[in-house]
């Protein structure tokens, strides 16, 4: 063992730093980050845009400084960082392999936390049919091209999706001399609100809701794109790159090669309300939960999981076993997805977070025991956030349960 130390957190985002300096603040002796990459800041780092840091700083960032601001909130909270590593296995009881040039090493820790994020689903992932050209790329891999190295892969690309990330995309483009063909949504709307929404037509981009990406044609580089529009007819852009943004998934890899696995919806690990999965030595916190958030969102998220860790090596027992949350398509998640009788006296989640696998208009209620406690009739729109206060009397219930009933 080369670190055996009270925590391990694994990731050094806006959620895996607030985690760690939390548990400092509290007092917790040896708190170690370990992140992949060179430097702290996860996705913030080549976000060349604001607005980040208003809640947790008191002051707009753009994402560079805002996780080099992160950078020096770990060392003045006297956390230790080991960038360059990667972490490769959890095993039982907090045992960790990590990987780095000098080799592999095992790590151990009384707790760890998980929060290694989300990224965006690839071309791969998506099944988009056509040539293999250089050129299709995703949101995260431009901005690290732009931020890290100077380049711009592409002058004239097309753009999919319509999420915060989405426009995000398009101002990147237009900030380093990138000029889009048109925006694609494959829902007949826009997935975030406005004024978001109103970015490609003040920049006199096409933006056409209702159209998929059918075909990516070039033999080297991206010569053209086919999309169907919502009348169904097939158009063709001359483009030389497509930009896939968002549909974001956890970054759960580790997860899926341990025994800790992932719950369905979220496809992140199970946490009960203080941020603890099933196995008691581990907690997550942050979009590797259920992707996504705003750094801001992680940032509390990370810091209140990092609290509820503090509270439990002081308390030093884990709780009874959880009962699973049970939730009715079309809801696509529920986090927590684990409650438990006797968790710690301040829970780090104090509401449900839902998501909708599709827009529909009916009630969701929450039934605890077969008796429904909670209920709401609504619009219920794709990627927004919907919190629901986790009553008291849940953690007691021996069944949870989140039913929908679709207005025809
Ligand atoms: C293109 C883009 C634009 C965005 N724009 C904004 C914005 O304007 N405002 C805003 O508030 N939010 C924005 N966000 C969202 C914001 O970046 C995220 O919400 C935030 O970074 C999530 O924090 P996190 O700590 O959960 O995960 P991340 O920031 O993703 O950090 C996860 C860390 O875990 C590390 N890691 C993963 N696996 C391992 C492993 N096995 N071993 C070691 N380390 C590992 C990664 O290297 C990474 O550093 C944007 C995101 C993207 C992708």
């Amino acid at each position: 063992m080369s670190t055996v130390a009270d925590v391990i957190v694994v990731g050094g985002g806006p959620a895996g730093v607030a985690a760690a300096v939390e548990l400092r603040r509290r007092g917790v002796k040896h708190v170690t980050i370990v992140d992949r990459e060179p430097h702290l800041g996860g996705a913030t780092r080549h976000c060349s845009h604001s607005p980040f840091g208003m809640r947790e700083f008191g002051r707009l960032y753009f994402g560079a400084a805002y996780g080099r601001r992160l950078e020096r909130a770990a060392a003045a909270a006297g956390v230790e960082v080991l960038t360059g590593h990667s972490v490769v296995s959890l095993g039982e009881q907090g045992a960790l392999t990590v990987t780095s040039p000098r080799g592999v090493d095992m790590m151990s820790a009384k707790r760890v936390v998980i929060a290694t994020g989300a990224r965006e689903t690839p071309r791969s992932a998506r099944f988009i049919s056509g040539d293999r050209p250089v050129g299709v790329i995703t949101t995260g891999t431009l901005q690290s091209y732009a931020a890290f190295h100077g380049l711009m892969p592409f002058r004239r690309p097309l753009i999919v999706g319509s999420e915060l990330v989405s426009y995000s995309a398009l101002l990147t483009c237009l900030a380093h001399g990138a000029r889009p063909v048109a925006m694609v949504e494959p829902n007949p709307y826009a997935l975030a609100r406005a004024p978001f929404t109103w970015l490609p037509r003040l920049a006199g981009i096409p933006f056409h809701c209702g159209a998929e990406l059918i075909d990516i044609v070039g033999q080297n580089r991206v010569e053209a794109a086919k999309i169907r529009l919502e009348n169904g007819t097939v158009q063709t852009l001359a483009c030389d790159g497509v930009l896939l943004t968002g549909c974001f998934t956890p970054e759960s890899a580790l997860l899926l090669r341990s025994l800790q696995g992932v719950a369905p919806g979220s496809a992140g690990p199970a946490i009960d309300q203080d941020g603890r999965m099933q196995n008691p030595a581990y907690f997550a916190g942050g979009n590797v939960l259920r992707a996504v958030e705003t750094a801001g969102w992680s940032f509390r998220e990370g810091r209140r999981v990092g609290a509820a860790v503090a509270e439990d090596l002081a308390r030093g027992t884990a709780g009874e076993a959880p009962v699973t949350v049970g939730f009715d398509s079309p809801i696509k998640l529920v986090v927590p997805g684990l409650l438990r009788r006797n968790g710690l006296a301040t829970p780090a989640f104090q509401d449900f977070q839902l998501r909708f696998e599709r827009r529909v208009r009916g009630c969701l209620s929450l039934e605890l025991n077969g008796r429904e406690v909670w209920s709401r009739k609504a619009l219920w729109l794709p990627e927004r956030r919907i919190l629901v206060p986790i009553p008291p009397a849940a953690f007691k219930a021996g069944s949870v349960h989140f039913r929908f009933t679709e207005e025809s």
